[in-house]
């Protein structure tokens, strides 16, 4: 088959200013944290990007104190047209800078420009657009009557959508009146950095939104801090598991949005080109560093081998290499941890028997890599099928009868999303029943949408985000507080 040279197409870097340093956003105003300053690198390339202060257990009380009196004195008391019109602003300078912001996720995280470019950005600007008009229209929200906020959330993020993932954070917190403490990750804290001078742009006041920045020990301490009414947390079940400990028997309370091992079920009478592309985007989608990738592709057996064929082929279209060519599919790992994990759980897959396959593809020779993988001759039992390897690894299980389908694709301790390829309408709806999941897709995998809900069923986690039922976790009703 042949496959086509492009030429170079680097987006330019030059529409982003990255500071040396940068110090913690708290009460409206940067300043340096108590803690160990650390760098946060470009992983295609291993360059420094920047310094980064460390948020320790005082720095984040002063951040919870200045959410409190903000809450206290300004956020709460507004209205929520007046919260709306500040969401408004923020969602509008999120799309007027957002080529900024793009670039700026790209070179800290790793994804292709065109990821960042045309999914995270527009999608943390819909998240805003989409809350804002939600602020002042909360008691028809089928919430209850009189809802109120929650107080003060601690909101903790990982590093797989840094901008999309605070966007679906904050962007409901404070539409329904609640104020914020987030941590990033400790590799992708600029674009979260980047939003505290949005917030400083629309005039947000003062201490509803602080981000401390730090690795576990600061997102541990906001855990901790006993002003804090909420959790919300996005990242592996282990340290959701270690956060619910954390909180039990407190009055605070947590939504959770943990990892995912989704089953992507072909029949043999889907459109095989169709969801060829569908288990591309599915496991190949931000190098699948995604909690709800298509991870195990569970094919009917008698399309197995064309199936098997025709991806092969695709991959071998695949483009990996310089995040920032508008060119690149395939980008870097985010780090070196993570490219160790990944290479880890790929030798456990070989040594337990399954077939490793992937195409020919130079990577690059600095920076952290990993070629589009899959494994066939994959069993139920084998830890590539049951252990979430967050990378771009995928593996093949087949079945025979839609029971068959339903049975593998529920044996996991996961469920938080799926994929069903098939022309029937009957059989999807009767899968869509069956399948323990948060988010089924049907003939199309990894849409997102800030109307939908979003969230897991078992270790995938508890509550949801988007849509009206995401609003639930942002408010109280009924009773006096
Ligand atoms: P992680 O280690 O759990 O980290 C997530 C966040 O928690 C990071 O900000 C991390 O800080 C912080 N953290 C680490 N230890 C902590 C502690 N003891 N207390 C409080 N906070 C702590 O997860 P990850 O490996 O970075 O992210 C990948 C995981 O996230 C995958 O399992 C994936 O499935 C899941 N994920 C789920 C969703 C979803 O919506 N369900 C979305 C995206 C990702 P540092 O980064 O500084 O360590
Ligand atoms: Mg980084």
């Amino acid at each position: 088959m042949p496959t086509f040279d492009y030429a170079p197409a680097p987006e330019s870097r030059s529409v982003v200013t990255i500071a040396n340093s940068y110090g913690l956003f708290i009460n409206g105003e940067f300043n340096d944290g108590h803690g160990t300053p650390f760098d946060t690198i470009n992983p295609a390339t291993e360059e420094v990007l920047a310094q980064v202060s460390e948020a320790s257990t005082a720095d984040v009380d002063r951040a919870v104190k200045a959410a409190r009196t903000a809450y206290e004195t300004v956020w709460s008391r507004l209205s929520g047209a007046d919260r709306g019109k500040y969401l408004f602003r923020i969602a509008r300078l999120l799309q007027e800078r957002a080529r900024e912001f793009a670039v700026l996720e790209t070179l800290d995280n790793g994804k292709p420009i065109k990821e960042s470019r045309d999914v995270d950005l527009p999608l943390a600007a819909a998240h805003f657009f989409y809350h804002a008009g939600w602020a002042d229209k909360l008691e028809y929200a089928g919430l209850g009557p009189a809802p109120r906020p929650v107080g003060v959330v601690g909101q903790i993020i990982p590093w797989n959508f840094p901008m999309l993932m605070l966007a679906w954070k904050v962007a409901p917190a404070l539409a329904c009146g609640n104020t914020v403490v987030l941590k990033p990750a400790e590799t992708t804290p600029l674009t979260a950095l980047l939003f505290a001078e949005i917030c400083q742009q629309a005039d947000l006041p003062p201490g509803v939104v602080n981000i401390v920045t730090g690795a576990g020990a600061t997102g541990q301490a906001i855990v901790e801090h006993p002003d804090v009414d909420k959790i919300a947390f996005t990242g592996s079940t282990e340290v959701g598991k270690l956060i619910a400990r954390t909180i039990a028997g407190t009055r605070k309370r947590a939504t959770l949005e943990l990892g995912g091992k989704a089953a992507n079920i072909v029949f043999d009478d889907a459109a095989m080109d169709q969801a060829v592309e569908g288990i591309v985007r599915g496991i190949f989608f931000n190098q699948g560093h995604v909690c709800c990738a298509g991870s195990r592709l569970l094919v009917q057996e008698s399309v197995h081998d064309d199936l098997v064929h025709r991806l092969q082929r695709r991959l071998a279209t695949i483009r990996v290499g310089d995040p920032m060519d508008k060119n690149t599919d395939l980008g870097a790992i985010n780090s070196a941890t993570q490219l160790a994990r990944v290479t880890d759980m790929v030798a456990v897959g070989e040594a337990e028997g399954a077939h490793r396959w992937s195409p020919v593809c130079e990577l690059p020779s600095r920076g952290f890599w990993f070629a589009p993988t899959i494994f066939t001759g994959v069993s139920q039992a084998h830890r590539v099928a049951q252990e979430e390897i967050f990378g771009p690894v995928l593996s093949i299980i087949t079945f025979r009868t839609p029971a068959e389908a339903v049975a593998k694709a529920n044996n996991t301790p996961y469920g938080l999303s799926a994929g069903i390829w098939t022309e029937k309408g009957s059989k999807i709806l009767w899968m869509a029943d069956q399948l323990r999941a948060g988010v089924v897709w049907a003939n199309t995998f990894n849409q997102f949408d800030p109307t939908s809900p979003f969230g897991g069923f078992k270790e995938s986690g508890y509550g949801r985000e988007g849509g009206r039922h995401g609003l639930e976790g942002y408010v109280t009703t009924g009773g006096a507080r």
